[in-house]
């Protein structure tokens, strides 16, 4: 789950880590009121969206007067925001932040991720801040620090040598920089991220080294843990499908092909989208029903499916061990009746009540093509989608 960078902040100020002041607004009046609270004579007006690449797109700007907090408040919210990490349609801007200006002398790239190689957290650390950071793993890697932290022994004093060595801090900066690591990690492990993403850390003019972007995604598998990060979740910023999935525990991730996907367990999920790959033509969904579905919560995946204005085609891929196939016919039945089918569907069945499961489709009188196993049902789906076309 990502949340704003204000939120971001918020929980980053708790741990102790150096931020600066600002107040989150909805409207242009409470940006003017934060901007008062605040003071100046700086400051900055941010967009908040869950994206990055908001300064290159006209969504951060530095002013220097309450008028043009106004106006640049007035200007951003409500726009969309078209950025690399939004896609072509942009996001709708319906939150700002107003942050007191930082003299910005450096600019740095920091930032935490659990790195599945070395089973530890990795930081990420750049001279090349403020910038693409992709772009300089590309060009300039010598210019990408990487160290990974011991879970026992977390930070310690030879991981902020090495940082500050390879960001060429000060003495003074390299001082600021352990507790300033020491509160991001425990940031980090303590409310089960999965990444932080501090872009630009700068350091200040007067030799202050602040967090001035905060970009976070938490491991939506512990946000039961942590009822009140959950509270942060911005539904306006996700994908309607992507949400009402998540109300029937399903596992659903939007995709840009053109046929739907059900499939129970995530391996066999992905070997429906390898082989719809195979033949020619993408999925449009990963969805992975699980293996405790009941007909209900099967009827629910089938109408997000369908509701895909891109989904051209369905694809139903079971294979019943603990899920049984006569719950997922009912389930699809009963969500062709609510809500109609009007693409092609293959199904293909296998295990454990597979017969009464085709019997429940075939009286069902629903137009069905049945395949016989996993390489015949995709050819058949993609064919039918190509027909179709
Ligand atoms: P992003 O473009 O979405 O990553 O948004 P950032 O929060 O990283 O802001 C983009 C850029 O705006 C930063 O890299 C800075 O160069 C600039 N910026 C942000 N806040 C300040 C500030 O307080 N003072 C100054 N001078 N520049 C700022
Ligand atoms: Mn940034």
């Amino acid at each position: 789950m990502n949340i704003h960078e204000y939120q971001a902040k918020e929980v980053l100020r708790e741990f102790g880590v150096p931020v600066p002041r600002g107040e989150a607004a909805f409207t242009v009046d409470e940006a003017v009121k934060g901007a008062e609270k605040l003071g100046g004579p700086v400051w900055v007006v941010k967009a908040q969206i869950h994206a990055g690449g908001r300064g290159k797109a006209g969504g951060v700007k530095v002013v220097k007067s309450i008028d043009d907090v106004k106006k640049e408040s007035a200007r951003i919210l409500g726009s969309t925001l078209v950025t690399h990490q939004t896609g072509p349609a942009g996001k709708k801007v319906n939150r700002l932040y107003i942050e007191e200006g930082s003299a910005i002398d450096k600019e740095f790239y920091l930032s935490l991720l659990v790195d599945r190689e070395s089973s530890r957290v990795a930081i990420v650390a750049s001279t090349e801040g403020g910038v693409n950071i992709e772009e300089v793993a590309h060009d300039t890697p010598e210019k990408i620090t990487t160290i990974t932290v011991d879970p026992v022994a977390n930070i310690c004093p030879h991981h902020v040598r090495r940082l500050a060595k390879a960001l060429g801090l000060n003495a003074e900066a390299q001082k600021q920089l352990s507790p300033l690591l020491t509160n991001l990690y425990k940031a980090f492990v303590d409310t089960d991220m999965s990444m932080l993403e501090i872009n630009p850390l700068v350091l200040t003019k007067d030799n202050k080294l602040i967090c001035l972007d905060a970009k976070v995604d938490f491991d939506n598998n512990a946000l039961f843990l942590h009822p009140q990060i959950a509270a942060l979740r911005d539904e306006t910023e996700e994908d309607a499908k992507e949400i009402e999935a998540s109300k029937y525990d399903l596992n659903y991730i939007a995709l840009e092909g053109s046929i739907g996907c059900m499939v129970n367990g995530a391996g066999l999920a992905m070997a429906s989208m390898d082989i719809i790959k195979l033949y020619g033509s993408a999925p449009a969904n990963f969805l992975d029903v699980g293996g405790s579905a009941t007909k209900e919560k099967v009827a629910a995946a089938f109408k997000i499916i369908t509701s895909d204005p891109n989904v051209k085609g369905i694809l139903v891929n079971i294979f019943g061990g603990i899920m049984k196939c006569d719950v997922i016919a009912e389930g699809v039945v009963a969500a062709v009746k609510e809500v109609g089918l009007k693409v092609p569907l293959v199904v293909r069945l296998e295990g454990t009540n597979v017969d009464l499961g085709k019997k429940i489709i075939k009286e069902s009188g629903l137009n069905v093509t049945t395949g016989d196993d996993l390489d015949d049902a995709a050819q058949k789906i993609v064919k039918a989608v190509k027909e179709a076309a």
